[in-house]
């Protein structure tokens, strides 16, 4: 399903608005009365924000004009210093108005403000809008046989590009809720593998499978711990490669966690935190939605991406805790608790990407438990091996309205997860800062000492949506990602810093 979007730098008529059913309208705060004098309905509007009584500014109403098509309006009267995030809520707000209705078309219309807010107004108004009307799994006899949006039409502004970004965000992050969304009996690593090879034989980017004898040969005894617990041996790590037309600038290289279902494995977890588990594989479909954006809007640097792929199951041959093993590099990690997958199956793959020193690693997983006690799922935590990084990240998501906090990587924390018997432990046995010290472990892994950011997916999952996703499941990053790497141009600042 696409939708198609046609804009106009003209404002609407009256008239106009009698045609089409359904309309959203953004003016800015305190509006003064020459300009209620040019909008359409101005005084109809102007009469019910009275009737309620000076409603807050943000603020989504929803009205219906005296017309034959009793034309539904929502509108919301906007203050220049709102943030993206309390924007993207409010964009989400103004389309639900609609959404029952299932229109065809939605138009919009941004009046009263320069070019530039009036882009940024639109813009969210849109991606909320893509975000709303995403085809996501579902497995009910009855099916939805209405008909999807077909048109978003925009006056007041055009842009060039045709909102480009936004449409590529939302692919990218339509295709991380939807994998995410599936359960983990449609998507075991088997499936996952022939979903992603389908995808990159469509999009024309370079597939590699490294299977379980290819790992075994390599010596990635860490991915290996958690992958020999399934009884089915289709856990690897896929390696796609995007190369720009002409030369490339330098190479970003993505990474992401793809446990497909987590039980915990020997370390059990309990029924109220198992269920939900099949989410464990979001960063690689974050990470994988991140490649899919950036690569539809043809950017000229390289790239790789790297998904690790595994259930992690119980069974005779599951690995346990007191378990040492060898990672391909030759650290030794002493086993401690199974439940702690994750950063097994990245310690391997950071490794290998790590290993063509690209520019930037950026590793999404939905690591650690500690990392939600500490933030709650509303943002997700960051962390990162050059510490002149951290301001640029909290920055991007600001701007990006998905919001991140960094965590500090001070070599200390080590002592936690010194081992007696080994060269680490994969955690610490008592309670602590796990997130940090699951970032310090990864850490290790990262060869050649090379620029490195690791997202802990906290706001994977936030009940009721989060800012523009109405969904729980919320593909949290590849927003976010899109803001850092082409609006802050990280490639470029970690440069200057080496
Ligand atoms: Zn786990």
């Amino acid at each position: 399903m696409s939708v198609e979007l046609k804009q106009s730098v003209n404002l609407p008529t009256e008239k106009m608005l009698d045609q089409s059913a359904h309309w959203i309208m953004i003016l800015p705060a305190n509006v003064p009365k020459t300009l209620w004098l040019r909008v359409p309905y101005g005084e109809t509007i102007r009469q019910f924000r009275e009737r309620l009584h000076q409603p807050e500014n943000n603020e989504a109403l929803v009205q219906d004009l005296p017309n034959t098509m009793h034309t539904r309006l929502s509108h919301a009267c906007v203050t220049m210093d709102i943030s993206s995030f309390k924007l993207l809520g409010l964009a989400r707000k103004l389309v639900d108005a609609h959404l029952r209705f299932k229109p065809k078309t939605l138009s919009i219309m941004v009046m009263g403000f320069d070019g530039e807010h009036t882009e940024r107004l639109t813009e969210a108004v849109i991606t909320a809008a893509l975000a709303a009307v995403a085809r996501l799994p579902e497995f009910k006899q009855k099916k939805d046989k209405a008909q999807p949006l077909k048109q978003i039409r925009v006056y007041g502004c055009s842009r060039g590009d045709g909102f480009a970004r936004t449409f590529a965000a939302n692919e990218g992050n339509t295709l991380a809720r939807r994998l995410s969304m599936l359960p983990s009996n449609k998507l075991e690593p088997f499936h996952y593998r022939k979903e992603v090879e389908k995808l990159a034989k469509a999009k024309r980017w370079n597939y590699e499978f490294i299977g379980i004898n290819e790992l075994k040969k390599r010596k990635c005894g860490a991915f290996l711990a958690v992958s020999q617990g399934s009884a089915t041996a289709d856990a690897g790590i896929i390696h796609l490669r995007y190369r720009p037309a002409g030369k490339s600038r330098e190479t970003l290289a993505l990474v992401g966690k793809g446990i497909c279902y987590d039980t915990g494995g020997n370390s059990l977890k309990p029924p109220r935190y198992m269920f939900g588990m099949h989410e464990d594989m979001l960063g690689s479909a974050v990470a994988l939605g991140t490649f899919l954006a950036l690569s539809e809007l043809r950017v000229d640097f390289a790239m790789d991406c790297w998904l690790a792929l595994a259930m992690n199951h119980i069974g005779p041959k599951a690995y346990k805790p007191n378990d040492v093993v060898t990672a391909s590099d030759g650290t030794n990690i002493e086993v401690v608790n199974t439940d702690a997958e994750g950063r097994m199956v990245l310690a391997d793959t950071l490794v290998m990407a790590s290993k063509s020193r690209p520019r930037l690693i950026i590793d999404y997983a939905t690591l650690t438990g500690s990392c939600v006690h500490a933030l709650g799922t509303a943002y997700s935590g960051v962390f990162s091996n050059r510490n002149e990084l951290l301001s640029l990240l909290i920055e991007a998501g600001s701007d990006s309205g998905e919001r991140v906090w960094p965590f500090p990587l001070d070599e200390d924390f080590d002592e936690a997860i010194k081992s007696t018997i080994a060269d680490v432990r994969q955690c610490a046995l008592e309670a602590g800062p796990d997130h940090i010290q699951a970032s310090r472990f990864l850490q290790r892994f990262v060869k050649n000492d090379t620029p490195w950011v690791h997202v802990d997916l906290s706001a994977m999952n936030n009940k009721g949506g989060l800012a523009h996703i109405p969904t729980d499941s919320t593909g949290f990053g590849v927003r976010f990602s899109l803001d850092l790497i082409l609006d802050k141009d990280i490639l470029a600042k970690v440069k200057q810093s080496e």
